[in-house]
């Protein structure tokens, strides 16, 4: 199967961030950037890189953006370029548009254009790392709708030993230990009988209220 070209659109922090990412990962990546300095710093790390601003549709045209299957808008303050460039990119047929928004405003603007998918980074990172900083076992985390949501909890040394069983958070809390990472192995779907060590981590699946009290009883 072919692998998916990627074209990011602004290597500031977080363009050059994502690119970089998509070429270890395995990617090819085409960066484009109006600012020379920002291209020449990434020269030597992504396929290609383009001086050029990406609001010039006949400059995306000959750059045969068409071609690519995911172009990221990762444009940051001007928010008037992000547009103009999230527009041509619809228009000129690439498969998938993603596009950072700075303001719910711009995020609504976007999503409006026809944009496939609006990503707030610093919105995002901000909730997370405040969930994390309030539960200290929370690792991570995915919202996988209003009310539920997967969850990583490190194991506290207090429960090292101890088997699901014991722990019994279904019957307890209402939410299900799906795995639980041994850093060496990982068990899926674990049963009562699975014994806990202290910084295992445990993958959790509940609604928001059930983890929340599990993790208050696990911290
Ligand atoms: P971050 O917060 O991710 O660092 P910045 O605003 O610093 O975001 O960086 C955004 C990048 O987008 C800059 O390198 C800037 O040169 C580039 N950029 C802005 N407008 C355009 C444009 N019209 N075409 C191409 N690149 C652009």
């Amino acid at each position: 199967m072919k692998r998916s070209q990627y074209a990011v659109i602004g290597l500031g922090r977080f363009g050059s961030s994502l690119a970089k990412e998509l070429i270890q990962l395995g990617y090819e990546v085409l960066g484009i950037d109006k600012s020379e300095e920002a291209v020449d710093e990434m020269s030597e790390v992504l396929t290609h890189v383009v001086a050029a601003d990406a609001t010039d549709e006949e400059v995306l045209r000959s750059l045969g953006i068409r071609n690519i299957d995911c172009a990221i808008v990762a444009i940051g303050d001007d928010i008037q370029s992000s547009i103009l460039a999230a527009i041509l990119l619809k228009d000129l047929g690439v498969k998938q548009v993603v596009a950072k928004a700075l303001s719910e405003l711009h995020g609504k603007v976007l999503q409006k254009l026809g944009v496939d998918r609006v990503i707030f980074p610093e919105r995002d990172m901000g909730i997370r790392v405040a969930h994390q900083l309030v539960s200290p076992n929370l690792l991570d985390y995915i919202e996988l709708s209003d009310e539920y949501t997967i969850a990583e909890l490190s194991v506290p040394k207090r429960l090292s030993g101890r088997t699901l069983k014991e722990l019994d958070p279904r019957a307890k809390f209402g939410c299900s230990v799906v795995a639980i990472n041994k850093r060496t192995s990982v068990i899926i779907a674990p049963t009562a009988a699975d014994t806990l060590d202290e910084r295992d981590i445990m993958v959790v699946i509940g609604t928001n209220q059930q983890i929340e009290s599990f993790e208050n009883e696990v911290s």
